[in-house]
């Protein structure tokens, strides 16, 4: 598709951020281009339409940019998947393994329901860890089997 290599160039690759060694792909220059923040959104909303996707579950914080813009376009409510502490309701929680110590993702219970289908957004895979929990967290909210699928802007 001749539209990921702009999508691509977009994003900005920051050295040693936030520590020495790492390169962070930082997304926010892409959203200062709306046609490519377009074509981002565009390319995932073309993949997922027509199929039935109940819900558009985003990860804390930048899942929550791309995830309303495609949920909005394919007609699926949005979930939120947030750090602890954040949500007010009654949550489930999945805490994983990062590099160095743990993480955590919350959701409100009943966001989803048997049977949903729902596309996991977030800007970023690296480890696959962070997808992996939401994944975890979506399973533990029904009894029925679901079918997770998932989407990054850009993989590291
Ligand atoms: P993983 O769990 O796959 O190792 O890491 C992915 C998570 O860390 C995502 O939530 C993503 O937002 C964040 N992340 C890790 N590295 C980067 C990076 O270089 N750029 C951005 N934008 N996010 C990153």
């Amino acid at each position: 598709d001749p539209r990921l290599q702009g999508i691509s160039d977009a994003i900005r690759v920051v050295p040693h951020f936030p520590k020495p060694g790492i390169m962070f792909n930082d997304i926010t220059a892409l959203l200062l281009r709306p046609g490519v923040f377009k074509d981002a959104v565009d390319m995932f909303v073309e993949r997922y339409r027509g199929m039935g996707i109940a819900a558009v579950a985003g990860i804390e914080a930048r899942g929550f940019i791309f995830g309303p813009a495609i949920a909005l376009a394919i007609g699926a409510k949005f979930i939120p998947l947030r750090k602890p502490g954040k949500l007010p309701g009654e949550v489930i929680s999945e805490t994983y393994t990062l590099e160095y110590g743990t993480d955590c993702l919350e959701m409100h219970v009943g966001a989803v329901e048997p049977g949903d289908r729902v596309v996991v957004v977030d800007d970023l895979v690296a480890t696959g860890g962070t997808l992996s929990a939401a994944i975890k967290l979506l399973e533990k909210d029904t009894s029925s089997i679901m079918q997770c699928s998932h989407l990054s802007i850009s993989t590291a």
